[in-house]
């Protein structure tokens, strides 16, 4: 409860961002905050020791900034899951909707190896689209999807029934 009030209190809602009626959850306070970044890293942390996490998979752009220092303290290496485009490697992609239209993602085809248990990091869970493709990334690049952690999930999106199926058994999490 406690460390769900000081991280909640470190995000700023953004009337009209990116665009007009959409209220943005702004995480930069909470990233220039000491205690409730470190707070927050020391939960991830604990997360992959307790599901026994073997690579950190941060979602662009936000899960990298959160991501990274969990892969760091937890002795984990750290995999980016980038938009189409940016990877210089063989690359698996996975297409998902979006709004209107659709949107890319993809991962270097060897960066997992089989048996490495994935966390997969992002700052917000909305629709589930992002993670539940990031999610397919993981499984066709040979890893074990140890878990989904977020800071934020906005509820009303319905998110998470959406990523129901393709979570099968693994936790999600939201801090
Ligand atoms: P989804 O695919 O679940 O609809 O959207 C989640 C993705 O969009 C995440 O990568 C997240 O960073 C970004 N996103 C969507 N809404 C917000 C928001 O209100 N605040 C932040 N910080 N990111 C958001």
């Amino acid at each position: 409860i406690e460390l769900r009030e000081l991280l909640l209190s470190r995000i700023k809602d953004v009337a009209d961002y990116p665009k007009a009626g959409v209220v943005f959850k702004d995480i930069t306070p909470l990233l220039a905050d000491a205690e409730a970044f470190g707070a927050l890293t020391d939960a991830l942390v604990d997360l992959c020791v307790r599901h026994r996490v073997t690579k950190v998979v941060g979602l662009e752009a936000r899960g990298f900034i959160l991501g990274a220092p969990v892969a760091v303290r937890a002795n984990v290496g750290f995999v980016p899951v980038r938009k189409a485009g940016k990877l210089p490697g063989a690359t698996l992609g996975q297409a998902y909707e979006l709004e209107y239209g659709t949107a890319e993602i993809e991962i270097h085809a060897d960066a997992l190896t089989p048996g490495d248990r994935v966390l997969v990091i992002d700052d917000v869970l909305a629709t589930g689209g992002t993670a539940e493709a990031s999610l397919q990334l993981v499984r066709r690049a040979g890893g074990e999807v140890a878990g989904l952690a977020v800071l934020l999930e906005l509820g009303f999106l319905n998110g998470r029934e959406r990523l129901a199926a393709e979570l099968k058994d693994a936790p999600l999490e939201a801090l």
